[in-house]
């Protein structure tokens, strides 16, 4: 089985379109939640997702405060201003099906698992040993794929845990063995906070048990233009281009 993965979109419908385009045949797609949020597309971004012939999809925390599912309060001014514009914005068919997507964690096969934040909760984020070691208990699965911090990451628990990866690279591969757990966040794709402002997705391949990590350019003018001129704050626009 060979899998496409991809979270954190952010209704940057340029950078997924690039995804897209970069990641060749595969079996099924994993989306990791945060569809929409920051990004000047979230109808088309949505669209793009459900046309997908076979796919998983869970919600991240800006589709939950997008279809008011949670609140706004913890967000920040920006993110707060942007949720408010998307909500404005989803079509009531949108918007539905966003509100009805599952949280994670979601179990997919033996091997695998993914979540928005955490295994042991949707909304937390995964940034130091604390935070891993609490993901790989809380893991169902030897494989457990996080998004939510918009930072690639890896890490393989045999007696001790390990990061392995990924560094700056245009592709990081894993060769996952038959005995660790890992935890892996493949990036985002229509925001990177990593200093790399390509997008970033993953392609899973279990028979050969090896993930890779890509990143590809997109057209990120363009998606500037967009933010620019919805009337979003430009700090979204600039971002893209450092990749913060
Ligand atoms: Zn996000």
């Amino acid at each position: 089985m060979t899998y496409l993965i991809i979270s954190d979109i952010h209704a940057n419908l340029e950078a997924l379109d690039a995804v897209f385009a970069a990641a060749g045949p595969y079996d099924h797609a994993l989306v990791l939640g945060d569809l929409v949020g920051y990004g000047a597309d979230p109808n088309d971004v949505i669209q793009r997702v459900r046309a997908l012939p076979s796919a998983t999809c869970i919600r991240g925390n800006h589709d939950k405060a997008a279809t008011h599912l949670a609140s706004v309060e913890h967000f920040n001014h920006l993110a707060r201003f942007a949720i408010e514009w998307t909500t404005a914005q989803l079509t009531p068919d949108s918007h539905q099906w966003l509100a009805d997507l599952p949280a994670g964690p979601v179990a997919i096969d033996p091997l695998v698992e993914i979540c928005h934040g955490a295994p042991f909760d949707e909304d937390a984020y995964i940034f130091d040993d604390l935070d891993v070691r609490r993901a790989l208990a809380a893991a169902s699965r030897r494989l457990c794929l996080f998004g939510h911090t918009h930072v690639p990451a890896a890490f393989r628990q045999a007696e001790h845990v390990h990061t392995v990866g990924p560094g700056r690279t245009d592709r990081f591969h894993l060769q996952l063995d038959e005995e660790s757990h890992y935890l892996v966040n493949c990036g985002a794709v229509g925001q990177p906070r990593d200093g790399d402002p390509r997008a970033a997705f993953a392609l899973l391949d279990t028979f050969e048990r090896a993930l890779t990590i890509v990143r590809v350019p997109y057209d990120v003018a363009a998606a500037q233009a967009k933010i620019v001129a919805a009337g979003l704050p430009e700090v979204l626009a600039h971002r893209l281009a450092i990749g913060r």
